[in-house]
């Protein structure tokens, strides 16, 4: 396919505010894919050459992008930054000039022809490579016509913008094959364990539907992790699932640690919970699992937390999280050496664990592990657990953990598997209690902000929008307005990290009511940590809102009000979380109708 015709479908995408619309435009596009263009195409569309864990970044700014296009018009710099000034969004500005330059030839390029020069030009590194970029982008700029071009820019400084989930894309797969969503679920469950949304494609068209169940875990490409249950006693665990393992619960981040041996070469690679490859940041890390694993290929995970050698104490999340930098790494871990908790094993010596029990899982984790009894030397560490069908127990290992300043603990079914992606009963969650209502905090999305009044007017934001998510309907919807409760660092810290996505209108899976609407629409990037007090009932927020055709028959009202958040308050940024990993619509109800006293 032409790269041209790409780009109308992009245009026709980017013009929808429909969810379902977009999905049948992608379906659409798909089809008329070959096996290597759906996957190019699909990277493209994220702006993006590659998935995510692979970390091969366009390293192009938008002044380059600026260079690119004098060079390609052959116009003076000031020309172009008066137009840009006026226009407001440099992939139309570029695209205007294509439109005014017609000397300029146009080949009409094909996807793939266009996705090569991409590649090639994200891959230069090293001395030069600015020139190289700026040179191979201009050339691109003078090939394509005019809407190519808009889009053409916009793939390499990350602002595609196009308002769908990763899910969408799933559904699009479906829709692709069946004209309907049936085969979302068989879709969904190879991409948790391979989630490379192109690859996925790719594979459906060469090799079909079916060849997606044998997907297995390969080293190298992270799988998604398996989330926790919550449960608020002993007594609701234990019937819940019998005898089981407890875990205590750190409160550091989690690492999915995939290595691989061969001869004398070996090499580790760590993934966090978004899928980013994070290896340079945990040199210590890298060391101990060359040094302590004793496998030839292997994928666990487990928690970090920082480790106070002297005192021989694990040290809270926020002395903690310091260690996620990307400078002075080698002297914070000096500072802040980690320990490694492993917990989890998926994939061993060429054989796939993901639907072995937990406890056969745990075994072969520890076999593999080099354990000596010194706390301060071993970098990993098994997490230790005990066995127990016994309330009573359960209680004193609980009391235990949050005594040692612990968040709580994880109970593991026994015959479990590990549900990759998925927040299921085979780990249980049992946090310490708080003094509110809700006993654990809500991961929300920010969805927008508004400007705000007062002393708040300087910051130029004042409030800001959050919701869940609503996995069936693949929507964000919206549980609180926050305008209060931040510190003056946190307001500021927030601002900075909205405006590097903001959007051009409400993205199409966001459902908002009128009055709830903002200022500034943000792009689904930023995720936090929220507590509150209560979930109450709202006729303005929209997550789990149900509405009915009002009397008159012309319009809808409110049925059923959403939930809302009373008193909720940051607690912090979820750097390490994607936008489909919020708390969902249907762990908000579950929370709500296990409210205290509810
Ligand atoms: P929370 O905010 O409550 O930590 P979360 O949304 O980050 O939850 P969950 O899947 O709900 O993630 O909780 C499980 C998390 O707890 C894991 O992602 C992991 O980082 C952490 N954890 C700490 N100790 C353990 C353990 N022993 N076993 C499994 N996970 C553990």
């Amino acid at each position: 396919m032409k790269f041209s015709q790409l780009a109308q479908y992009i245009e026709k995408i980017e013009k929808t505010s429909s969810r379902l619309s977009i999905t049948h435009l992608l379906a659409d596009l798909f089809k008329k894919l070959s096996s290597q263009e759906i996957e190019k195409t699909v990277y493209l569309l994220q702006g993006r050459i590659c998935p995510i864990y692979q970390k091969i970044e366009f390293g192009i700014a938008e002044k380059m992008v600026i260079e690119a296009a004098i060079l390609a018009f052959n116009i003076e710099k000031s020309q172009f930054n008066n137009t840009y000034k006026k226009i407001g969004d440099l992939g139309k500005t570029v695209e205007y000039f294509k439109k005014e330059k017609t000397f300029l030839k146009k080949t009409s390029p094909d996807i793939l022809a266009v996705y090569q020069a991409l590649y090639k030009t994200a891959i230069a590194a090293g001395e030069g490579s600015q020139e190289v970029k700026i040179n191979s982008l201009a050339s691109l700029i003078g090939q394509v016509d005019p809407l190519s071009a808009r889009y053409l820019v916009r793939i390499p400084i990350g602002v595609m913008r196009l308002g769908f989930s990763d899910m969408t894309i799933l559904d699009a797969y479906s829709w692709m094959l069946k004209g309907d969503k049936s085969l979302r679920p068989v879709i969904e469950k190879a991409y948790h364990v391979r989630p490379d949304l192109g690859f996925i494609g790719r594979q459906i068209k060469q090799k079909g539907i079916d060849s997606l169940t044998k997907i297995g875990p390969k080293i190298f490409t992270p799988i998604l992790m398996m989330k926790a249950e919550r449960l608020t006693s002993a007594e609701e665990i234990i019937e819940k699932i019998g005898r089981c393992a407890i875990e205590p619960k750190y409160d550091g981040f989690r690492l999915q640690v995939h290595y691989k041996k061969s001869g004398h070469l070996s090499e580790v690679k760590l993934y966090s919970r978004n899928l980013e490859e994070v290896s340079f940041m945990y040199p210590d890390i890298i060391a101990g699992v060359k040094k302590e694993i004793t496998a030839k290929e292997i994928i666990f995970e487990g928690e970090a937390i920082g480790f106070n050698p002297q005192t021989e104490e694990f040290l809270p999340f926020q002395e903690t999280v310091q260690r996620k930098r990307k400078y002075g790494i080698e002297e914070k871990a000096k500072e802040i050496p980690l320990k490694l908790f492993a917990f989890e094993l998926l994939y061993l010596n060429g054989k796939n664990y993901i639907n072995a029990p937990f406890i056969e899982r745990r075994e072969k984790l520890t076999s593999v592990i080099k354990q000596t009894n010194n706390l301060a030397k071993n970098i990993l560490i098994t997490a230790p657990e005990k066995i127990t069908d016994n309330i009573k127990e359960l209680e004193i290992l609980f009391d235990d953990a949050v005594s040692k300043g612990l968040e709580g603990i994880m109970a593991k079914k026994l015959d479990g598997i590990y549900q990759p992606g998925a927040r299921g009963w085979n780990w249980i969650k049992f946090k310490r209690s708080y003094s509110s209502k809700i006993e654990d905090t809500i991961d929300c999305l920010i969805m927008g902000y508004d400007y705000g009044k007062g002393k708040r007017a300087s910051f130029g934001i004042g409030a800001f929008l959050v919701g869940v998510y609503d996995e069936k309907a693949d929507k964000f919807v919206t549980v609180a307005k926050i305008g209060t409760g931040l510190s003056d660092e946190e307001w500021l810290e927030l601002k900075k990290r909205a405006d590097k996505y903001k959007a051009e209108k409400k993205p199409a899976i966001y459902e908002v009511d009128k009055q709830m609407s903002v200022d500034v629409w943000l792009e689904p990037v930023i995720v936090v940590e929220i507590k509150a007090d209560e979930i109450t009932r709202s006729p303005v927020h929209t997550a789990g809102r149900k509405m009915k055709p009002s009397k008159t028959g012309s319009a809808v009202e409110v049925d059923i009000p959403g939930y809302a958040l009373r008193f909720p308050r940051l607690e912090k940024f979820r750097d390490d979380k994607r936008k489909e990993e919020v708390t969902t619509l249907e762990e908000l109800t579950n929370m709500f109708l296990h409210q205290k006293n509810n």
